[in-house]
């Protein structure tokens, strides 16, 4: 009803641009109450040099992408709205979480000559964006790369990524305009980037929608705790058109290269059985349709619910890998919405509790001999790779800015024994 509303008025109105975000000037910083991920698939990031949000804390969908497009985002700045009006010069610092509205020369002149040296030790650390990540002890760790499209697979290789670690599907489903996307467009896009890997890891997630992610043309009807509720796996299961849609392109594009299926949200073995027995009934549907398809393509589950950790043993018998979703892992252990700026310091992925479920996922996963890798934010974050190894991951997957500077950061690092007991990490 809003968005009918909203054409009828843009109509009314003489509007014509349906994309709010169309005709942007270069070097736009976009301040706004919240951006929600449909918002960012709009964007023309060539134009964007920063975004500023109201609501939102770092681990949420507006920070992450503008991380995989490599520019600045400040988030939960309610306070400083209300001094920025349209048109005025501003400096965003994202590192800092600073916003100078109107800056002087001189304070301009600073920043500029911040942001040269930050551009030249990202310079430095691309030169080696292209050899392995070994630590000074001799370990070597996989580098790989987050995407949410083709192209951004694209720029994660180009940025030294080993294979990507998890492309989330559901930007596609957010382009699309007239509905779910058909299996034929979903086929093409995953091809083309199962070519693209080559014999590279390609883990793709099936749709991870609901939460914070909604799509135009799906309702979700009104729910109190949207975190707590219909989403990722939980669609999936009961839009059982829709999960063999997906199913079958995956599968179809599983013989173009490395493509593994990973499975968001998954809460028990249960859950787990009944995604992997969908994936059996596509297989037999394509056996009988004489289809190509990979029999031996990996399934995985992300690592996102303390209802995981908690069976990690359990799903390590059955999944043939994991990945650590330390977004959703932090919001769901900590109890603290992760778009939410007034809990945004309980939301820590560093807490102990979060720390402690990474270790024991991990000695689940080593004790079963399946690989864990990790995909959630805290993957990309320099202050906490040295505690990841030393809990024995050996696999991060980060936005494509964030390949080389964390390989530079891994072989700075002595690689300390790998902690035996599950939940030592502090
Ligand atoms: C996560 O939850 O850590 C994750 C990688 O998935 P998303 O951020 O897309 O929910
Ligand atoms: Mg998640």
């Amino acid at each position: 009803v809003r968005d009918v509303c909203g054409r009828i008025r843009r109509i009314l109105t003489g509007e014509t641009a349906e994309n709010p975000f169309a005709g942007l000037a270069p070097g736009t910083i976009v301040v706004a109450e919240e951006l929600t991920p449909s918002d960012t698939a709009l964007m023309d990031f060539s134009r964007i040099a920063g975004v500023v949000t109201a609501r939102g804390s770092v681990t949420s969908h507006v920070c992450i992408i503008a991380r995989a497009k490599g520019i600045a985002a400040i988030v939960g700045a309610s306070e400083c709205m209300l001094e920025i009006n349209t048109g005025d010069k501003l400096i965003i610092n994202g590192e800092m979480g600073e916003i100078i509205v109107a800056p002087d020369t001189a304070t301009e002149r600073r920043y500029r000559a911040l942001s040269a040296s930050r551009k030249r030790h990202g310079e430095h650390c691309l030169k080696g964006a292209h050899t392995p990540a070994v630590t000074r002890g001799g370990r070597r760790i996989a580098v790989l790369g987050n995407a949410g499209s083709v192209a951004e697979v694209h720029a994660a290789l180009d940025a030294g990524a080993e294979g990507i670690g998890l492309f989330r599907s559901e930007f596609l489903y957010m382009q699309s305009r007239g509905g779910f996307p058909g299996e034929q467009t979903q086929f093409e896009a995953y091809r083309h980037a199962a070519e693209l890997c080559g014999e590279r890891p390609l883990v793709i997630r099936t749709l991870d929608i609901g939460g914070d992610k909604a799509l135009p043309y799906m309702d979700f009807g009104h729910e109190e705790n949207p975190f707590l509720g219909w989403r990722a796996i939980r669609v999936s299961l009961s839009m059982h058109d829709v999960f063999r849609t997906q199913l079958r392109a995956l599968l179809r594009a599983s013989v173009f290269g490395n493509l593994r299926i990973m499975f968001p949200m998954i809460t028990s073995v249960g859950e787990f059985r009944r995604a992997e027995a969908a994936v059996r009934e596509c297989m037999a549907e394509l056996d009988a349709e004489k289809a190509a398809y990979n029999p031996g393509i990996e399934l995985g589950v992300m690592i996102e619910t303390p209802a995981a950790v908690m069976v990690a043993d359990l799903l390590a018998a059955e999944a043939r890998f994991f990945s650590i979703g330390t977004n959703d892992l932090t919001q769901y252990v900590m109890a603290a919405d992760r778009g939410n700026p007034r809990v945004a310091h309980l939301c820590d992925p560093s807490d102990t509790a979060v720390r402690r479920s990474v270790a024991m996922t991990l000695a689940a996963a080593r004790s079963a001999g399946i690989e864990a890798g990790m995909c959630g934010e805290l993957a990309a974050d320099p202050e906490a790779t040295a505690w990841l190894l030393e809990a024995g991951l050996e696999e991060f997957s980060v936005s494509a800015p964030a390949v080389a500077p964390l390989k530079e950061r891994i072989r700075t690092l002595d690689l300390p024994e790998v902690r035996k007991t599950p939940g030592a990490a502090e």
